[in-house]
């Protein structure tokens, strides 16, 4: 077993937009993938056709490239284990429910729900299983000449799984320890139903990871319950050898922290639970994205490695490479991880910090150009440089920096209230004058000789820099005053200082 290559799957199924625990899943497999030299396959599980929903498939793939989680073989990538769309492979399931219905370890049963309906209504807590069985319209209560007849006949039928009962299975996850579970408490599952000639997700996922060779099943914490059933598949089929290690992830929870999180948490409190934007095809329903929202592909990754591990000590700032070094599924916790959206807030405003003020300049453009603003690049950059301090996400810049590409169209009322005093024409007109004598414009000088000016005459800094801030930013915010200036060049702030004069009189 240990001397096999490490072979990871994610299997999702195709039923809507990605949850973002199916993206932290994924991750996970691919840390560990990457780690072990392994390979990720990017499996479909689309059996159950009533669940299906179209785009969803594409949905998945575009979200892994914006995240640059990378597959080695699967749907969109192919590979020699294929095809790796489950819809496409009935023939082989087909040939293994044959195998177990061969060894006596599956069933073929014609109750059909109508019948079903009734057993539920006059047996309390009726469970398809070795306490019913008997009793019910199957190939083991059947002659075998009455089941052929019917499956000639075209009755439709299911194979269901024949549990021995009283049986504890253990499973040994390599997150949670060992599980064990009686068997009793499981009912004999369907594993193929005959209408769409299609295995249930349950057959279909042991058979592909058999035959996938995967050597791992790394999988969310909702999946814990079928695991007993999967090792009884695994033995019925007699692949205990190669049986994968199983590794349960731990739940991602409301931010706080009581109950799994849900769409409408993120709804409530304003935050994205899908990768990507979503619009259900059925509903015209629009729910958003981590990409559209702002969020930097780099700093969702870190976020979610830390849902549920951490590298054991407070190292917060992790990149890919670091992650897959360090990633232990060992350590990952057994309890819920609380889904603390403002930290992914945080995270965001770390890699904006990291990230080259050209690659922000060329992330800013798009709003500048949405907004008329045709400005050269290296100025653009410079306004990154200047402001990315203050903002968690790209979007926030225009807000926060608008004044360096468009003067004021008017002055925050309470802030002119405040700040531009009596004096204070004169004082800016005085100002106006001082800078126009300027040849060199540079933030330094510029202020050299202000604070001389201010000094030689007596006034007030505080006060004549609101004022001045006031004229030329329209508000009391932005950065160092003269790196404004100096950015804005002698005309313009000369012309912004004329207009506040003449506005704010
Ligand atoms: N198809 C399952 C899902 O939608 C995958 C479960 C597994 O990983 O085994 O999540």
């Amino acid at each position: 077993m240990s001397d096999r290559k490490v072979r990871v799957r994610f299997a999702p199924s195709p039923t809507g937009a990605l949850h973002i625990g199916g993206v932290r899943t994924a991750l996970y497999n691919y840390l560990f993938a990457r780690q072990h030299g392994g390979d990720l396959v990017f499996r479909i599980e689309d059996t159950d056709s009533n669940r299906f929903v179209p785009g969803a498939e594409e949905y998945i793939l575009e979200s892994f490239k914006w995240l640059n989680i990378e597959f080695d073989e699967g749907v969109s990538f192919g590979g020699k284990y294929g095809p790796y769309r489950q819809s496409e492979r009935r023939d082989i399931y087909k040939k293994y429910v044959d195998v177990l219905l061969e060894r006596g370890k599956a069933y073929i049963a014609f109750d059909t729900p109508e019948e079903l309906d009734k057993k539920r209504a006059d047996i309390a807590n009726f469970q398809y299983d070795a306490s019913t069985r008997e009793q019910m319209r199957n190939s083991l209560t059947l002659s075998k000449q009455e089941v052929e007849e019917l499956i000639a006949k075209g009755e439709q039928y299911v194979v269901r799984f024949k549990i021995e009962p009283h049986e504890d299975v253990c499973v040994n996850d390599l997150i949670r320890g060992e599980v064990i579970i009686n068997s009793s408490i499981l009912d004999d599952k369907v594993l193929y139903k005959s209408a769409d000639q299609l295995p249930t997700y349950h057959l279909a996922n042991i058979v592909d990871d058999h035959l996938m060779e995967i050597t791992h099943v790394i999988r969310g914490e909702e999946w814990l319950p079928s695991a007993p059933l999967h090792v009884l598949l695994y033995r019925a089929f007699d692949w205990e050898d190669t049986m994968p290690s199983f590794a349960h992830l731990p739940l991602l929870l409301k931010p706080e922290g009581n109950g799994k999180l849900s769409k409408r948490d993120g709804d409530r409190l304003g935050f994205p639970v899908f990768p990507l934007e979503w619009k259900d095809p059925k509903t015209g329903d629009v729910s958003s994205g981590f990409r559209e929202s702002g969020y930097l592909p780099e700093a969702v990754i870190n976020f979610l490695a830390l849902l549920g591990w951490n590298p054991g000590n407070d190292q917060e700032l992790l990149s890919m490479d670091e992650l897959i070094q360090l990633f232990d599924l060992s350590k990952c916790s057994k309890s819920g991880a609380k889904f603390d959206f403002k930290k992914g807030i945080w995270f965001n405003h770390q890699y904006i910090q990291k990230k080259s003020n050209a690659d922000l300049a060329k992330l800013f453009e798009p709003k500048l150009i949405s907004q008329g603003v045709n400005a050269p690049l290296d100025k653009v950059e410079r306004v990154v440089e200047l402001m990315k301090e203050r903002i968690s996400f790209v979007d926030e810049l225009w807000e926060a920096a608008s004044f360096f590409f468009v003067a004021p169209e008017s002055f925050d009322e309470k802030t002119a209230k405040k700040r531009w005093k009596e004096d204070s024409a004169k004082e800016m007109t005085e100002l106006a004058t001082l800078l126009e004598g300027l040849s060199d414009f540079s933030a330094a000088n510029q202020e050299a000789v202000v604070m001389d000016w201010i000094t030689q005459h007596d006034l007030k800094v505080g006060v004549v820099m609101n004022a001045f801030r006031l004229a030329v930013v329209g508000a009391s915010k932005g950065p160092h005053m003269f790196d404004i200036t100096e950015f804005l060049g002698k005309e313009e702030t000369l012309q912004r200082l004329y207009k506040a004069i003449e506005v704010l009189g």
